[in-house]
């Protein structure tokens, strides 16, 4: 209990944990680190919620071997429909829909490793279509571009990129082979010199550890992230994790706890998975995390924005953008 105190201490006096101050809340009972969690969120963060809910722009037939994703070409798994860049009138209709339920960020996803040249040029109008006539605050995750597409992605009304570092960097060549650690952090990089605000969290349950996850999370405050996807395995029959073991409600909770001593300040996001823990995320909620993508997930089903504002009203959040 003292050292949980401490360490809230030294970061409402400003103070950034070392890692060597992190790993023993690893160790810690579940109930008062999570208690310390949430009231550090109340201090940085207040009762602001960040809701945000996705589209999939582009499904499937991609070229990268993530071995948790059922859209990678490399596995058996079948993702649904796979299709093209979606129209400027599906992305904007989904864009209204989801503005008048009261979210207030949209990201729009594409698979693959990364939109071509013509796709970015395509997919810019649709974010200034969305911009135009659903007001709505537009994320993007189009893979692995650079600096100059990034500028055009901001100029176009984008706000912010979605790139996860996904697991940590000693853990994530285990998980993908098709690109590396350094393209994501290249990404991220590029995105904020193109004055572009980052997203970037990670899959728990893959296999890594407690500290992988804390490397994570390190590395993602280091490069000024603000905005950390908690996901939460699903594993997908035909991908190379279909068979790995869910994740308890408790190690998800002890993971966004922790998130929350690291990054004080960021949306700690739940993100896919959230479905398959009993309370869809209500404990994680009052334990540190104050931000969730809501609606459909890429390939999972997700809980709706209906369902969620009514819970996060209940638990006295208010949603704005985070
Ligand atoms: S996570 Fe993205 S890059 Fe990796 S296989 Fe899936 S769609 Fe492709």
């Amino acid at each position: 209990m003292d050292t949980i105190r401490k360490l809230q201490e030294k970061i409402y006096q400003g103070g950034f944990l070392t890692k060597g101050e992190i790993m023993p809340l690893t160790e810690m009972p579940l109930e008062p680190l999570c208690q310390a969690a949430d009231e550090i969120r109340a201090h940085f963060c207040g009762n602001r919620f960040d809701l945000c809910t996705i589209i999939n722009g582009k499904c499937g037939r991609c070229s990268e071997d993530c071995k948790y994703c059922a859209q990678s070409a490399h596995y058996t798994a079948a993702c649904g429909a796979s299709y093209p860049l979606l129209s400027t009138e599906k992305i904007v209709e989904q864009a209204k829909h989801n503005a008048a339920q009261g979210v207030l960020r949209y990201s729009i996803v594409t698979s693959g490793r990364r939109l071509s040249e013509a796709e970015v040029e395509r997919v810019c109008e649709s974010i200034r279509a969305v911009r135009r006539e659903a007001g709505i605050e537009v994320c993007v995750s189009f893979g692995l571009l650079g600096e100059a597409d990034f500028v055009k992605i901001r100029e176009a009304g984008a706000s912010r990129v979605h790139c996860n570092l996904e697991s940590s960097e000693r853990y994530f060549p285990l998980v993908c082979t098709t690109h590396t650690y350094a393209d994501k952090i290249e990404t991220l990089l590029a995105a904020k010199r193109a004055g572009l605000e980052v997203c970037s969290g990670g899959i728990m349950g893959l296999g890594e550890t407690m500290e992988d996850r804390i490397d994570m999370a390190l590395t993602a405050r280091a490069l000024g992230v603000k905005s950390v996807p908690v996901n939460v395995l699903n594993p997908i029959p035909g991908t190379p994790y279909e068979k790995n073991p869910a994740l308890t409600n408790d190690e998800v909770r002890r993971i966004v706890a922790v998130f929350r001593f690291i990054i004080p300040d960021a949306s700690i996001r739940l993100a896919g998975g959230r479905g398959l823990l009993g309370d869809k995320g209500e404990k994680c909620f009052a334990g540190g995390a104050n931000a969730a993508i809501s609606g459909d997930m890429l390939t999972t089903a997700g809980i709706t924005v209906e369902t969620d504002m009514a819970l996060l009203r209940e638990m006295g959040y208010t949603v704005v953008k985070g």
